[in-house]
């Protein structure tokens, strides 16, 4: 490869050759992102309409967020929970007081914060519930996505997630989505949490029926079973409210953020519950060398911020509702679904479509950047900060492309 001018073509090889293969990603090559758009190596701009997943909710390269990274990075970025930092409190403070939470566990990634909250309220079950020593069940729905390491692929129910990856971790039972009787026959007294999306994000943003969160948060107060509810992805504006479980009317026991935590410059989640869940763990009982560093909590602050300030949550509900709307009139005979809620949206094309994937290849074509999610979904969910004259570019894009894909 040339060093000095590599051509895209020439990255993508080298990508494929050393990397493991686990991403399909779209050729693009990307150098280069403010707000909505992004760069190509070859100076080709887009409008991004995945986010990364919805971690860069605030936009690309925010400019206060960035400038709390820069000032933080020279300042102190890490020094381990062995010592306290500055950093934490304020973070602790700020997310508590936005998100209403007595208490807050910052870890990295997404699947950490699973993880934690599973330890934490299974310890929950066994020391205020009362379950018997390895007796702790947690309940989880058929097509959820939490992350991937072993107990979480565990109980996933998508093959490839799980295939081969075995043996993986008792203690849980698989329950339909969006059916709340299941629910209820599966809860046992050794039932020490449910852990659920708000709405189902890597299934192709499924919507639960009017009243399973309702009816779910009414069986988990009457069993004493603890609401865990992922929002990783639906958190943080990204439905048109702080949380998703807005839209219900409920309040989760357990809430847990990652992704747009930081508007995409940190890796940085937390768990986030009442004090008798976190209050559980003691020292040396979990932990994180990375989590809750100055760095992520100087970071996460200004990500914050920025979504407050800037009123980006309000607009996700504005753009979410038109985009939503525009978007059911350009309805073509190969759509089988247009649904979302927010900027979290989805476009659902019947089998003999031909997949969702040419048309993310054909988006890349016009200009705009969505991925698939399994074979015949599209999702749409651009940075919250995206105007009107941005939205109606991606619905002229999007007529173009189902008419001509
Ligand atoms: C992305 C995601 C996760 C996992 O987050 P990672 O940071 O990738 O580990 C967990 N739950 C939901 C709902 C997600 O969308």
């Amino acid at each position: 490869m040339n060093a000095i001018h590599p051509t895209a073509e020439q990255m993508i090889e080298v990508e494929s050759r050393l990397g493991a293969h686990n991403y399909h990603p779209l050729d693009v090559v990307l150098t280069r992102g403010e707000g909505v758009y992004v760069w190509d190596v070859d100076g080709k701009r887009y409008l991004d309409c995945l986010s990364a997943y919805s971690a860069v909710n605030q936009g690309h390269c925010h400019p206060k967020i960035h400038a709390a990274l820069v000032e933080q990075a020279a300042r102190l970025p890490l020094t381990s929970r062995a010592f306290r930092n500055d950093q934490l409190p304020k973070f602790y403070e700020e997310i508590c007081a936005l998100t209403n939470s007595h208490k807050v566990l910052p870890m990295n990634s997404g699947a950490e914060a699973v993880e934690t909250a599973i330890k934490a309220v299974r310890k929950w079950g066994y020391e205020v519930k009362g379950v018997a020593e390895d007796q702790a069940e947690i309940i989880v729905c058929a097509d959820g996505f939490h992350g991937r390491t072993i107990t979480i692929v565990g109980f996933s129910t998508d093959p490839a997630a799980r295939t081969g990856f075995g043996p993986f971790t008792p203690g849980f039972k698989v329950v339909p989505y969006g059916d709340a009787d299941a629910l209820e026959k599966a809860i046992t007294a050794n039932t020490v949490g449910f852990l659920v999306e708000p709405i189902q994000g890597e299934a192709g943003v499924i919507i639960p029926p009017e009243g399973y969160l309702k009816r779910a948060r009414e069986l988990c107060t009457l069993h004493n079973v603890t609401l865990i509810l992922d929002e990783i992805q639906t958190g943080l504006g990204r439905t048109g409210t702080l949380f998703a479980e807005q839209h219900a009317g409920i309040e989760a026991d357990v809430t847990l953020i990652g992704k747009a935590l930081t508007g995409g410059f940190y890796p940085m989640s937390a768990v986030l519950s009442n004090t008798e869940v976190l209050g559980v763990l003691k020292p040396g009982q979990h932990g994180s060398t990375f989590g809750g560093n100055p760095l992520a909590c100087a970071v996460a602050r200004a990500a914050l911020k920025a979504l407050i300030d800037e009123g980006m949550i309000e607009n996700a509900a504005e753009q979410g509702d038109y985009f939503l709307n525009e978007l059911e009139k350009l309805r073509t005979n190969q759509i089988k679904d247009v649904r979302g809620r927010g900027l979290m949206i989805a476009v659902e094309f019947h089998e003999d479509a031909g997949g969702a994937r040419r048309f993310s290849e054909a988006f890349q074509k016009a200009g705009l950047l969505c991925k698939e999610t399994h074979q015949n979904t599209l999702r749409f969910a651009p940075p919250l900060m995206i105007n009107r004259d941005q939205i109606d570019w991606i619905l002229e894009t999007t007529e173009q492309v189902l008419r001509t894909a």
